[in-house]
């Protein structure tokens, strides 16, 4: 049997970047496992159904989730109390899909359809004004998390694009000027 490459396996991964399986993303959790670095059983978004995916790619037998990492549960999506919020924008750097929207100063709301509940926008909220609504009433079958994958990967594609793109501009302008780059 060829070993799995990391596209494969990337392409089982939900794709939310929340990094509960202990790496940067999806595809360092599937650099890990090509190289035999991680185990199977370290991604609670993907659950069982991608844990047995996971599984029958490597060759191996399926196994529950390491409790170790988190359990499978519903999904869910984040949701701004806009009469805390104080528009201070930094949640939007956090969030992988590009899922809130605003502006500095101003209100900033979540556009549910494209959250992905990773909860990566809650730790940098500094009036804690962000919080997690239950959005199924279950675990998700795997056709809807490779719907949803897709989906997310997508965006964190465009996402990661538009973060590089500002970091070389910010370099150029910092160079036109004369000035070496110290940092974001
Ligand atoms: S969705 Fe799974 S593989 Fe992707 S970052 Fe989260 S835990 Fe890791
Ligand atoms: S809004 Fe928050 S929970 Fe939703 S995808 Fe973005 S960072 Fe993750
Ligand atoms: S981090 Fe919190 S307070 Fe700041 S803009 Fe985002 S939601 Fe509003």
């Amino acid at each position: 049997m060829e070993a799995a490459t990391v596209e494969q396996l990337d392409l089982l991964l939900p794709q939310t970047q929340c990094t509960r399986c202990g790496y940067a993303g999806c595809r360092p959790y599937a650099e890990a496992l090509a190289a035999g670095q991680a185990d199977i059983d370290q991604c609670p978004p993907g659950g069982v159904a991608t844990v047995t995916a996971l599984a029958a790619l490597l060759g191996r037998e399926p196994k529950p989730l390491n409790p170790a990492f988190g359990a499978e549960g519903p999904r869910k999506i984040a949701v701004i109390d806009e009469t805390v919020c104080i528009g201070c924008a930094k949640c939007l750097p956090a969030c992988p899909v590009d899922a809130i929207v605003g502006a500095r100063r101003q209100l900033h709301t979540v556009i549910t359809a494209e959250c992905s509940g990773c909860e990566l926008c809650l730790p940098p909220c500094p009036v804690d004004c962000i919080t997690l609504l239950v959005t199924t009433p279950a675990t998700l079958p795997l056709a809807t998390l490779r719907a949803l994958a897709g989906r997310y990967r997508s965006r964190f594609l465009a996402h990661t694009a538009r973060a590089t793109a500002r970091v070389r501009q910010r370099a150029e302008r910092l160079a036109a000027r004369g000035r070496p780059e110290t940092g974001p």
